[in-house]
């Protein structure tokens, strides 16, 4: 129905609290950047779920979240029926290379902006995804579906409660309004947060079209807004921008191994400026170990697989050094030597940036590893003994998080009790193997069991959101039963703390869980 024909549109709208106030934020940074436009009003919307602690980060304290998503008011704003005065929508342009090749124009074809909020906890970008057709839809529809929006928003939330650093979420409106996939579902609205959804890609664009002038404004915009210690810093700011982004991606990357988390489209579009995991799709947590998983099923050729995230990183960010060489490259003239001679300057001081990743990711990754191992301090044979535990569970496809949250109760002592951990592999040998040379790892540095497992605890998560509890959540929300959606969105709140009465959110997946396949479509 169109929004006008519905008769609860003439009636007074009661405003709900908005505890921020806003700014201008990328809406300063003029039209080039994006097209203001309303959103497109979801037909009849309902709230799913509302998210307390993404509401918290906004001003919504403890039950004020869930008063104010109960008013019609909240449920119109973020369902996109209803502009608010504070709110300035729009919808930006990006660029970006896509599985390797380059895409061309993208943009927020399905997001729009509502506005930046100032808060307590920083500027929050205020994002409706699902927002409805814009001029950089393309082909498509506008929408998001509820499935994915559900995905989306459980995962968003689960990976801040994991200490990733990500963008979030705060509520989720639906709609009976039919959407085409691969089959029929409903359209969603899922509201996103970030301090900022600047993309790669939107480096790419501006360098794409030689807009040098905008392309400069862009990263001033960045360095100012987000990294202003890269201007106390002498020398060139947007290679210490470059600089720094590399070393967020690489921290991040190690995070995402870490947690056994897949992206499963690591488009340069889908790569944060401020190295935040973003546009969750076809992602999954490892179940059974397989360092060559797939998670994207529209993914054939395996370049998003889980082992390969760290060197797509790393691409990336040659994606976006290129986009940068222009802020730095100096015109020396126009003979061929020169113009080879400045291109040669520029790519060098790109390379200088890059340099540190390879080494920031080899610490982040070794620091989160020697954390889940429960190890103190590093050791020489760390890398080896790591080694030789990732082709163990790759061989038996030992499930990762449970693996790990297991591998706490083990004792140091030779011969000690290892029953829970050692029961998730087939060949017990090659498993006594390994924890005899974990043992002796452990006694070297005299490691007291119980601190351990408490240490363990803090870093290996009991719960992840695995792709048969999302389902199922879906499952229960299409008969407009939204109460697992909220159940898991508790549970994944609080993914290290033992809850008795959650356990089974922690189990291997069932059987039905293999068939499940996720693609591209959302
Ligand atoms: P993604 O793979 O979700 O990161 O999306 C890649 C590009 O396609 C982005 O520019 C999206 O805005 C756009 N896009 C994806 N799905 C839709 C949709 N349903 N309607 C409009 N644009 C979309
Ligand atoms: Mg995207």
């Amino acid at each position: 129905m169109p929004p006008n024909s519905d008769p609860s549109n003439a009636l007074p709208r009661i405003p709900f609290a908005v505890p921020f106030t806003t700014a201008p934020g990328f809406a300063a940074l003029g039209e080039r950047f994006f097209t203001r436009l309303p959103p497109t009003p979801l037909p009849s919307p309902y709230l799913v779920s509302v998210a307390p602690d993404a509401a918290a980060l906004l001003g919504w304290h403890g039950d004020a979240a869930r008063e104010a998503a109960q008013q019609q008011a909240f449920i119109d704003t973020f369902g996109g029926c209803a502009v608010p005065d504070w709110a300035d929508p729009l919808a930006t342009v990006y660029s970006g290379h896509q599985f390797g090749v380059w895409a061309g124009q993208l943009g927020d074809g399905r997001a729009i902006r509502l506005a930046e909020a100032q808060t307590a906890t920083g500027p929050w970008e205020i994002q409706l995804k699902g927002g409805g057709f814009t001029p950089y839809s393309r082909m498509a529809d506008g929408r998001a579906v509820l499935r994915s929006s559900i995905r989306e928003y459980l995962c968003s939330e689960a990976m801040a409660a994991l200490g990733v650093p990500t963008t979030r979420a705060l509520s989720i409106v639906g709609s009976d309004a039919p959407i085409r996939r691969e089959t029929m579902e409903t359209a969603a609205v899922v509201t996103r947060l970030a301090p900022s959804f600047i993309r790669f890609g939107h480096f790419e664009h501006f360098a794409a079209r030689e807009d040098h002038a905008s392309l400069r404004q862009l990263a001033d915009f960045v360095i100012d807004r987000f990294y202003p210690a890269l201007r106390d810093q002498s020398g060139n700011p947007y290679q210490a921008l470059l600089r720094e982004v590399s070393l967020r991606t690489a921290d991040l990357m190690a995070h995402w191994q870490a947690i056994g988390f897949c992206h499963g489209v690591m488009n340069t579009d889908n790569m944060s400026i401020l190295g935040l995991t973003i546009d969750y799709g076809p992602f999954g947590f490892l179940d059974a170990f397989d360092a060559n998983h797939i998670c994207n099923h529209s993914d054939q050729q395996g370049r998003y697989a889980y082992s390969q995230q760290p060197q797509i990183g790393f691409w990336n960010l040659h994606c976006l050094a290129q986009a940068l060489l222009p802020l730095w490259r100096e015109d020396t003239g126009d003979s061929e030597d020169a113009r080879k001679a400045a291109n040669d300057a520029a790519a060098e001081t790109a390379r200088e940036a890059l340099d540190p990743f390879r080494d920031r990711y080899a610490a982040a990754f070794f620091r989160l590893y020697r954390g889940k191992l429960g190890l103190q301090s590093a050791d020489d044979g760390d890398e080896a003994l790591l080694t030789g535990l990732f082709r163990l569970l790759h061989a038996q496809r030992v499930d990762y998080t449970l693996f790990w949250r297991n591998l706490a109760r083990i004792s140091g002592k030779d011969g000690g009790s290892d029953a829970p951990v050692r029961d998730l592999f087939l060949d017990r040998a090659a498993w006594d193997a390994w924890a005899a040379e974990y043992r002796t790892r452990l006694r070297k540095e005299s490691s007291d069991d119980a601190a351990r497992a408490v240490a363990m605890n803090a870093v290996n998560p009991k719960y992840v959101l695995r792709n048969h509890l999302a389902e199922t959540a879906i499952r229960a929300a299409r008969d407009k039963d939204f109460s697992e959606v909220n159940r898991l969105l508790a549970v994944l709140s609080h993914p290290f703390d033992e809850q008795p009465e959650a356990e089974h959110y922690a189990a291997l997946p069932p059987d039905w869980a293999s068939g499940l396949e996720v693609s591209c479509s959302s």
